[in-house]
């Protein structure tokens, strides 16, 4: 993987995931990182001193218009490379669980960040991705060719929902899934591998301190698993540790 594009990454799994890709032997050439303000991300600025592959851009995702910039500094980089990875991060989930408790808000903003982030950011990065797949054409299918990955959650299965109530947090990553799979067709024709993928419960400012996993653990094995994937994971639901997950 030679470019990968992360969104929301001044904390959490976005930091993670960053910290991950430049621990590797091989880490990828650039890293594209965005976050919504840098004076705040402390933690990236200090990688990025580091690792100089760390590329970091200040944006709001749900400032659409700011998306041909974003992708115009990254071909400014990456020239006819194109970009590898789109990996959407970024995320909310907002407090309300219960029916009685639910706000139309909610609703809205979730699907806003949730879904229409990671469908739009997909669609202003198609020519880079393309770019990408047309340049690594001897690769299969995969992260090493051109990839799209959504951060999903298993709270966006419908059957594996058991407990009810999240309406905008499940919403919004079930429809996420809905576009995953729409994607993996439509860029088939360019072997572009689209997946969505649930990092485990991960103790971070949304997954709270009972969670299970920490940071380091999840998103290690999130760099091992995306770059295992290939056309039988095309257009599916994977775990952080690469098991199949129902939709
Ligand atoms: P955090 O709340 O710790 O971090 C969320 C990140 O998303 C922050 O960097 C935040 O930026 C960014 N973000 C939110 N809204 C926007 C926006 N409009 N524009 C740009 N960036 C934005 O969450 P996690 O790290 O735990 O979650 C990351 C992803 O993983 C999410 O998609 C989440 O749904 C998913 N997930 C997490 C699980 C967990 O257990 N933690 C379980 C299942 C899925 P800012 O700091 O500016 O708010």
């Amino acid at each position: 993987m030679n470019s990968i594009l992360i969104t929301g990454c001044n904390r959490g799994l976005g930091l993670g995931l960053v910290r991950a890709l430049v621990n590797l032997p091989q880490p990828p050439q650039h890293l594209f990182t965005t976050c919504r303000n840098r004076a705040q991300a402390t933690e990236l600025e200090d990688l990025a001193k580091q690792h100089s592959n760390i590329h970091i851009f200040e944006i709001d995702l749900r400032n659409f218009e700011a998306y041909d910039k974003l992708i115009a500094d990254i071909e400014g980089v990456t020239k006819d490379k194109g970009l590898n990875v789109l990996f959407n991060n970024a995320g909310i989930a907002p407090k309300s669980t219960r029916i009685t408790a639910t706000k139309s808000q909610d609703l809205l903003d979730a699907l806003h960040t949730n879904t229409v982030v990671p469908i739009m950011l997909a669609k202003a990065c198609l020519p880079l991705l393309k770019k990408a797949a047309q340049a690594n054409e001897a690769q299969p299918m995969g992260v090493a060719r051109a990839a799209i990955i959504n951060m999903s959650s298993i709270l966006g299965s419908i059957q594996g929902n058991t407990d009810g109530g999240m309406y905008a947090y499940r919403t919004s990553k079930s429809a996420l899934n809905a576009a995953t799979k729409s994607l993996s067709i439509d860029l088939f024709p360019q072997r572009i591998m689209c997946v969505s993928l649930h990092p485990g419960w991960v103790k971070t400012d949304m997954g709270g301190s009972n969670a299970p996993l920490d940071v380091p653990t999840s998103t290690g094995q999130i760099v091992e698993t995306i770059r295992k994937l290939g056309e039988k994971q095309n257009g599916g639901f994977v775990n952080y540790d690469g098991s199949p997950l129902t939709w």
